[in-house]
């Protein structure tokens, strides 16, 4: 304990946990694409620091653009959170909200199973072209949904709480948007793994708008406390092979930027340039079936972390009741 008093570092003049407001910090980490993240001598939480304000952080996805998500050939693991709830809740018709809903594949895919599905986006282009497809999605952040009187059987935010930069208010409002039967699930890169791999940490070398990194425990305990139950968590690796397609404007990193993260470009993380312009080239079913291998064989090679707890990155589900 002396130990870890030692070591403690009083920065009050540049530091405020965003999750219990301490300010002072056990270490930082560099990222490797900017910015350091600091760990909080009290709760553990890790945040980019210094955090950029909130103009900043949503003037980075303001004007990105549409890009490949579409057709990449759907893959075994794609719908891991979907596949969770469908797991805990076998319902029908039931009215889902994704908050953060990117491109819309999780909408997309509630739809196809017959479920009524909201979407709110903070890219004004994406939320322009999904209701081009007629698909319900308001240009709206998380707290400015707050107001409304609807709440919902299942909410989504996969890939979204690590980019707000206000995440106890966000956990706070998600909480609420559930409804008294309803399911929660989110997903998020691994803060455990930030803290046992530091800047080895693949997160730390890719993630460049990621401003809080929780652990699987953390968020639980968080929902916890705003009256939500936990039901399962599931850790899985790193790839650039899985998880959700992301959208970028110009396909490449913003080096230049003013911002500790970057800026606001980010790129498709779908494969790698010489592999996914392969992959173009290919019918979508056989693009699913070399996605589907590719995840299989990383699974296999991340069992040691997924079993460690040490992982890439985490699902968690809680439900109200
Ligand atoms: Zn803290």
């Amino acid at each position: 304990m002396a130990k870890k008093k030692n070591r403690e570092i009083d920065a009050r003049d540049y530091y405020k946990c965003p999750v219990c407001s301490n300010c002072r910090l056990w270490r930082t980490i560099p990222r490797k694409v900017g910015g350091q993240v600091a760990e909080c001598s009290i709760c553990g939480h890790l945040t980019l620091w210094p955090l950029p304000n909130e103009k900043e952080v949503l003037s980075q996805y303001s004007e990105s653009a549409f890009l490949i998500a579409k057709n990449v050939g759907i893959a075994l693991f794609d719908h891991q959170a979907f596949d969770l709830l469908k797991k805990y809740d076998k319902r029908s018709n039931l009215h889902v909200l994704d908050v953060g809903c990117g491109l819309g594949e999780f909408l997309r895919k509630c739809i196809q199973e017959k479920h009524k599905a909201t979407g709110i986006e903070v890219t004004k282009n994406i939320v322009n072209q999904l209701q081009s497809e007629g698909l319900d999605v308001h240009n709206k952040t998380l707290s400015e949904f707050r107001n409304i009187q609807q709440r919902y059987d299942w909410v989504a935010c996969l890939d979204v709480i690590e980019h707000i930069r206000d995440p106890m208010t966000a956990i706070e409002v998600l909480a609420e948007l559930v409804n008294e039967k309803g399911f929660l699930v989110i997903q998020s890169p691994n803060g455990d793994a930030i803290k046992a791999y530091r800047e080895k940490a693949y997160g730390l070398q890719v993630d460049k708008e990621h401003l809080n990194y929780f652990s699987p425990e953390q968020l639980i305990r968080l929902f916890e406390l705003n009256g939500l139950t936990f039901v399962c968590k599931k850790y899985y690796p790193a790839s650039t092979l899985t998880g959700r397609a992301k959208v970028s404007s110009k396909n490449k990193y913003n080096n230049s930027s003013p911002m500790p993260n970057g800026g606001h470009t980010y790129r498709s993380n779908i494969a790698p340039d010489k592999i996914r312009s392969l992959m173009e080239k290919m019918p979508a079913r056989f693009r699913g079936i070399l996605r589907s291998s590719a995840q299989v064989l990383r699974y296999i090679g991340s069992i040691d972390e997924i079993l460690k707890g040490k992982a890439h990155g985490f699902i968690i589900v809680m439900k109200r009741h």
